[in-house]
């Protein structure tokens, strides 16, 4: 059996590029590599995806205030148990299948009552949700977040909190005992360390809570500083940075700003 050779560093990238490429559904990618194997961002140029969005609503001319809208119109529509499930079909998944035009990107806190899909009403492909206790900032999280900007750019980015978030409460605790969180947890207390420190210098009451909300505006003012793509969104007017805070039992989804 005949050995291949080994490849060099611009072959492998040249493969790994290709790999990834058709693991994120693009048709193809245009730009070349240097001769030490460098990608020149200039010349790297993704080719858009191959399919045309399929999403029966056309989301392309939604602007960003009507998208923020039909979240709100579908919440109420929860609130009241009027909820109608929508997009949960046979041939809402097989178009979806094809490609996906989100309404919004949601980041929203991990804990299982908080389910953005279920309180916004909405179905497969509406929602392009990322979900990480406390919802706090990582690199993978704004790589995420990134990569739906980039590619996929829905008219809204919503940051929810949410009442009695026990990331929050955990990290308050933490910080006010000057105390360490055990293994991974310190993460998130970190993560969350500049929120507790603002909300403890200038309130007195029902500090968690407070964090919680101001956590939201905070974090989406750290992803519109962080990531160029979400900004350049934002100045063309294209996507609505909103903040929210999720009652969970009221079940009301609440604007705490937009940018
Ligand atoms: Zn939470």
């Amino acid at each position: 059996m005949s050995q291949r050779p080994p490849l060099d560093r611009r072959q492998f990238l040249k493969a790994t590029i290709g790999a990834v490429a058709g693991a994120v559904g693009l048709s193809a990618c245009s730009g070349e590599l240097a001769a030490d194997g460098s990608i020149d961002p200039a010349q790297w140029k993704p080719l858009p995806t191959a399919q045309p969005s399929p999403t029966p609503r056309a989301v392309e001319a939604l602007t960003p205030e009507r998208a923020l809208e039909l979240l709100l119109e579908g919440n109420r529509r929860f609130q009241a148990s009027a909820g109608v499930n929508p997009d949960q079909s046979a041939a809402r998944r097989a178009a979806v299948a094809l490609g996906q035009a989100p309404l919004a990107i949601v980041l929203a806190c991990a804990d299982s009552r908080v389910a953005p899909e279920i309180f916004f009403d909405q179905g497969l492909g509406d929602l392009y949700t990322v979900r990480v206790a406390g919802n706090i900032l990582s690199d993978a999280v704004l790589a995420t977040i990134e990569y739906a900007a980039e590619r996929i750019a829905p008219p809204v980015l919503l940051v929810l909190g949410h009442k009695s978030c026990g990331a929050v409460k955990a990290a308050f605790t933490t910080i006010e005992l000057g105390a360490h969180a055990e293994g991974h947890v310190q993460s998130l207390v970190e993560g969350l360390r500049p929120v507790i420190d603002h909300i403890m210098a200038t309130e007195k009451d029902d500090i968690v809570d407070r964090a919680a909300r101001y956590n939201a505006e905070y974090q989406l003012e750290q992803i519109r500083r962080r990531s160029p793509a979400v900004n350049r969104l934002h100045r063309e007017g294209s996507m609505k940075l909103v903040a929210g805070y999720y009652d969970l039992d009221s079940g009301a989804v609440e604007i705490l700003g937009a940018l």
